[in-house]
């Protein structure tokens, strides 16, 4: 796995928050199946001292994107409550590097990088590839990968640490498909293990 993971390799895990995985309020489907599979892929990263990042929806309590205040979801990822908390199974080591997203009432932000310090912070690492998992496949992670992409990181796709909304039958392969036509590369842990 060493070669396979360069000193210029980042992990971003993508909102593995309570409210996304079931019993929370915007609950994705399986979601908590990509768990076990980021966990291994952050005690790989952890282990060889790359850094870790893990995206998280913040929302304020009036934020934009909620139906009762005109956007398309339930409540969900209010800061500083337990559906905006990451999941306890995840094992994020001490050294993770938090980024909060949609922070302001008046912008959504689906990708880890809108809004944020994140390209800053990769750049100063001299981060240049990407291994992006976490939910959900057909928003925050293909928005992210979008972005990813957009900067000129090499980018590669968790393909065993991705769950999808599915608001339509078939999102998640689209998204995945979509990724991949625009230069993300899927992997899966059995090839670098
Ligand atoms: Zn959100």
């Amino acid at each position: 796995m060493a070669a396979m993971l360069p000193s210029d390799s980042a992990l971003i895990v993508v909102d593995v928050q309570n409210d996304f995985l079931p019993g929370g309020s915007l609950a994705v489907p399986h979601g908590d199946r990509v768990i076990p599979p980021l966990n291994r892929y952050l005690a790989a990263f952890a282990v060889r001292r790359l850094p870790i990042f893990a995206t998280r929806d913040w929302h304020p309590q009036d934020h934009c994107s909620f139906r009762e205040h005109g956007g398309l979801w339930p409540t969900h990822c209010v800061q500083g409550s337990w559906g905006g908390q990451f999941a306890e199974d995840l094992k994020l080591p001490e050294a993770t590097t938090v980024i909060a997203k949609g922070t302001r009432s008046d912008r959504d932000a689906y990708s880890g990088f809108e809004g944020t310090d994140l390209h800053a912070r990769l750049q100063a690492l001299g981060s240049c590839q990407l291994y992006v998992g976490g939910l959900a496949t057909d928003y925050c992670v293909l928005a992210t990968v979008r972005d990813a992409l957009a900067y000129g990181y090499q980018t590669y796709l968790l393909g065993d640490a991705l769950a999808a909304v599915e608001l339509a039958e078939g999102d998640g392969r689209r998204a995945i498909d979509r990724m991949v036509r625009l230069g993300a590369e899927l992997m899966w842990w059995q090839k670098v293990a």
